[in-house]
C-alpha cells in the first residue's frame, strides 16, 4: 500500500465541543507544520496548542498531538488535531490538509494501515469496530478482551501444537528409517490431533454467543390484531414508539426496537397482526410479519380472550403469552402460557425473566473469547475439517502420512487465514469496508 498521507474527522460531524481530525503517513508532520504555519518540529505524543489556517485566514486555534513512527496506531506519523467542534471549521481544516497533499481516508482505513504494518491482527482489527458498534456492556467487554489477544492466545496455542504434529509426521516421512511409523508415537500424534480438534471445535461453537453479542438477538412479536403487541413492546421498552390503539390493524408495517435484555443487544420487532385481510396496505404489512417469524430467534406469541394464538408451527422457539388478564382472566391449562397484562405490569415481571433466560443462553462466560464475525467462523471451521480428515487417514489400517501431513499444513494455513497472517485482498476488502471513515 501506498504511504500517502490520509486525512479524515474521527469524531462525529455536527456541532461539539471538540472535534478530532486525524492525519496519517509520510507527510503528516510536514502538512501539519504547514496548516499550522508553525515549523517547529513535533514531539512524540506531546500536545501542542497551533493556530489552524485556511489559506492566509486564521480559522481555529487547536492542540495538535503527534505520535511518531512506528509508535502510533497506524505505525506510520499520526497528527491528531483536536479543534473546536463546529461543521465549517472540521470542513476548512480538512480541505486545507488535502490541499497540502494529503486524500481523504477510506472506510477503515487507518485499521488497515495498523494491520499492514504489523500494529494488530486481523482479529483485533475486526475487534476494534465490533467495540466501536458494541450495543451492550457484554459486548464491549468481549471485544476488548479480543483486542488485547483472547482469541489470539488461544489460536497461537493450537498452532504451536499443530506444528508440533506436522514436525512428528515429517521426520517421520523424512528422515526415520523404520518402514511403518512407530505405533506409541502414532498414537500420540493422533492424541494430540485430536484435542485440538477438539479446541477448535469447542471455538466454532462460541460463534453463536459471540455473534448474539455483536449482532443481537431478534425477537418478533406477533398475534391476531388488538391482542396487545405494540402495548407490550412498549412496555418492555419505556417508550411509545409503535402506535397503539383499539382498532385493529394500526400496525401496518413491522416496527424494530433496540434494547438490551440480560445483557444481549436485543431487537425487539413488533409485527402487524395476522389475520385475513382484504386491505393491500394490512395484506403486505402481514405478508413481511411472516418474513420476519423465518429471522427470528425468538418468537412471543400473543393472544388474549376472544382472540386464540396465531399457529405457526415453523418456528420452534415460541414464548406463548396471554395478555389482557386485567380484563379477563386466563382460564387455559397450559402452564407454559404466561399471563400478563400488558397495561397495569402484571405478571410482566416472569415473563421478562423468562425472556431474559432464553436470551441468557447467550449469556457469556466472562474469561471465554468467542468468535464474533461470520469469516472467523468459516475459518475455524475449516480448521475442523482438515484436523478431523487428518485424523482420519491416520486411523486408516495403512497410515496415510503423507496425506494427513498435508492436511495439517492445510490446518495451518488456515489459522494463518484465521489471524490474517496469510490473506487475500479480498478478504482484506471486506473485513475493513465494514469500518467507518475516521478509524
Ligand atoms: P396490537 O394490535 O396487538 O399491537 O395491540 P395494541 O397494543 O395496539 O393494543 C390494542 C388495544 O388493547 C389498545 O387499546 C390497548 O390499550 C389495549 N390493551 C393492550 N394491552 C392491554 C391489557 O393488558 N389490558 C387491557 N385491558 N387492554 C390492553
Amino acid at each position: 500500500m501506498s504511504n500517502t498521507t490520509i486525512v479524515s474527522q474521527s469524531t462525529p460531524s455536527g456541532f461539539s465541543a471538540i472535534a478530532v481530525i486525524r492525519l496519517s503517513g509520510s507527510s503528516a508532520i510536514k502538512i501539519s507544520k504547514r496548516v499550522s504555519k508553525n515549523y517547529q518540529n513535533f514531539k512524540h505524543r506531546v500536545a501542542e496548542f497551533r493556530n489552524v489556517y485556511s489559506g492566509e485566514d486564521l480559522i481555529d486555534q487547536a492542540v495538535f498531538t503527534a505520535f511518531l513512527s512506528p509508535n502510533s496506531y497506524t505505525g506510520e506519523d499520526v497528527v491528531e488535531i483536536s479543534c473546536h467542534g463546529n461543521v465549517h471549521i472540521c470542513e476548512a481544516t480538512i480541505n486545507e490538509v488535502v490541499k497540502l497533499g494529503a486524500r481523504i481516508a477510506d472506510p477503515g482505513e487507518y485499521t488497515k494501515r495498523a494491520f499492514i504494518n504489523g500494529k494488530l491482527n486481523l482479529l483485533q482489527a475486526e475487534s476494534i469496530i465490533q467495540l466501536i458498534n458494541a450495543r451492550s456492556i457484554e459486548a464491549v467487554k468481549q471485544q476488548t478482551k479480543n483486542l488485547s489477544g483472547g482469541t489470539t492466545t488461544k489460536i497461537k496455542e493450537l498452532k504451536a501444537s499443530l506444528l508440533s504434529n506436522l514436525a512428528y509426521l515429517e521426520y517421520e516421512l523424512d528422515v526415520s528409517e523404520e518402514i511403518y511409523i512407530n505405533e506409541k508415537v502414532l498414537k500420540e500424534i493422533k492424541m494430540s490431533i485430536k484435542r485440538n480438534l477438539e479446541a477448535a471445535s469447542l471455538m466454532s461453537d462460541t460463534f453463536n454467543r459471540g455473534n448474539a453479542l455483536s449482532a443481537g438477538v431478534r425477537i418478533v412479536f406477533i398475534g391476531k390484531p388488538n391482542v396487545g403487541k405494540s402495548t407490550l413492546v412498549n412496555k418492555l421498552v419505556g417508550i411509545e414508539k409503535s402506535i397503539t390503539s383499539g382498532v385493529p390493524g394500526t400496525t401496518r408495517d413491522t416496527i424494530s426496537t433496540e434494547t438490551v435484555m440480560g445483557g444481549i443487544p436485543v431487537t425487539l420487532i413488533d409485527t402487524a397482526g395476522i389475520h385475513l385481510s382484504e386491505d393491500e396496505i394490512e395484506a403486505e404489512g402481514i405478508k413481511r410479519s411472516y418474513k420476519e417469524i423465518e429471522t427470528a430467534d425468538l418468537i412471543i406469541n400473543l393472544f388474549c380472550h376472544g382472540s386464540e394464538v396465531v399457529d405457526i408451527k415453523q418456528h420452534t422457539d415460541q414464548i406463548y403469552v396471554y395478555n389482557k388478564v386485567d380484563f379477563f382472566p386466563y382460564t387455559g391449562e397450559n402452564k407454559n402460557v404466561f399471563p400478563i397484562s400488558a397495561t397495569t405490569g402484571k405478571g410482566m415481571e416472569l415473563l421478562i425473566k423468562h425472556i431474559e433466560k432464553k436470551v441468557g443462553f447467550l449469556r457469556v462466560d466472562a474469561s471465554e473469547p468467542l468468535l464474533t464475525t461470520i469469516r472467523q467462523k468459516e475459518a475455524m471451521r475449516n480448521i475442523s475439517s482438515c484436523l478431523s480428515t487428518s485424523l482420519k487417514l491416520l486411523e486408516n489400517e495403512y497410515s496415510e502420512i503423507e496425506l494427513a501431513a498435508e492436511e495439517i499444513k492445510s490446518a495451518i494455513y488456515n489459522i494463518d487465514l484465521f489471524t490474517g497472517k496469510t490473506t487475500t485482498n479480498d478478504i482484506l476488502d471486506q473485513v475493513f469496508s465494514t469500518f467507518c471513515v475516521g478509524k
